[in-house]
């Protein structure tokens, strides 16, 4: 396999910075679809981009793109970031807020869904920006709960006796300063109801130098359990700096699952979800969700039909121990909790 990281990956390093200054890493990213296709030879892609990608700019690490296969316009890494004009087309029934976000706001950034938990949204930018994401339309610059120091968001949660877990999503929360997630950490250390903070983030995956030193020291400082829920859709997603920042992450105390979503062309076959399932134990973490792809607009070309979907969830419990099986499920709007997609015929 002749993977990027020759070309595209390693001219960012040395010169400008040290290799593991996350922040570096993340301002170099690659931005123009353009300048990716050149970097992995596949030029001849160019006149299938989108037309437009002002609202939701495409945004890829270069450490991400150096797992990608040079030449390969069928990789499973470049189909998640590269916005092609199937991104353009108008599909009925697909929405711009796909899964009830605006209704379920109760405070600054704190969005309450579900019972127990309370969801704040830290931030409104990730360190990647995948083209099937449901906040590929949330104006989410306007309501995020790290703004004024998380006071309103805190305040919210301390009234109310009910919340025994926070999760912070966004965009990614690991996007924050590791001063500006301590900050928070201090705020619930102070309510007692609160016992677990999990935490959704693709770093550890897309920028595994998010990972330092400091960050671990906060995780490790924390007197809640830390649950952190990374999100990879293809073990070729993993390599050894992931490996590493996984290890990291388990030695300073958190548990580590992973929600990947069903994407066509992407993992919707038995072998690449297997093997994505083997490939993270290996890395100590656990499947949590499989994702039914969230109906927003612009992402209808990676929808994966629901009898295709639970036929692979057959295949995969017949071949996998149980902890390896993910629960696939959707999110439907006004339910209680996700729905769970029971299993289906073999096709
Ligand atoms: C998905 C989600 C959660 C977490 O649900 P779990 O089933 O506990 O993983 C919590 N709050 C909101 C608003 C969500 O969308
Ligand atoms: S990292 Fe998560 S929140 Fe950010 S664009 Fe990707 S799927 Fe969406």
């Amino acid at each position: 396999m002749i993977l990027a990281s020759s070309k595209a990956a390693q001219s960012t390093s040395a010169a400008t910075a040290p290799r593991n200054d996350w922040r570096e890493q993340f301002r170099q990213s690659f931005t123009d679809p353009a300048e990716l296709l050149l970097a992995l030879e596949l030029q001849d892609l160019t006149s299938q981009l989108s037309a437009d990608v002002r609202r939701f700019p495409m945004r890829v690490p270069r450490a991400y793109v150096a797992r990608m296969r040079l030449g390969d316009r069928t990789d499973p890494l470049l189909r998640q970031v590269l916005p092609l004009s199937a991104e353009d087309q108008i599909t009925p029934g697909y929405r711009l807020d796909a899964v009830g976000d605006h209704m379920a706001r109760t405070a600054q950034g704190v969005l309450q869904k579900y019972h127990g938990r309370a969801l704040l949204i830290a931030t409104g930018s990730c360190a990647i920006n995948c083209r099937y994401c449901f906040r590929r339309h949330y104006p989410y610059s306007e309501d995020t709960a790290a703004t004024a120091g998380w006071q309103q968001a805190v305040r919210r949660i301390a009234e109310d006796a009910s919340i025994t877990e926070v999760i912070l999503s966004g965009g990614d929360p690991l996007v924050l300063s590791t001063h500006k997630l301590r900050e928070l950490g201090d705020a619930l250390a102070s309510i007692p109801h609160v016992r677990r903070l999990r935490i959704h983030t693709r770093l550890p995956v897309v920028l595994p130098a998010r990972v330092d030193a400091e960050l671990c020291d906060w995780v490790r400082s924390l007197n809640q359990r830390v649950i952190i829920v990374v999100h990879v859709n293809h073990a070729q997603e993993i390599d050894n700096d992931v490996s590493v920042a996984c290890q990291h992450l388990l030695s300073a105390g958190a548990s580590l699952l992973n929600q990947a979503v069903l994407l066509k062309g992407v993992n919707d076959d038995p072998r690449t979800l297997i093997a994505l399932s083997e490939r993270l134990i290996d890395i100590g973490v656990l499947p949590y969700y499989l994702h039914q792809l969230d109906q927003v607009q612009g992402a209808a070309h990676f929808a994966v039909d629901d009898a295709r979907a639970r036929s692979l969830m057959t295949l995969l419990r017949r071949q996998l121990p149980g902890y390896l099986v993910p629960r696939l499920v959707r999110e439907i709007e006004g339910e209680p909790s996700k729905t769970p997609l029971t299993d289906g015929q073999l096709t």
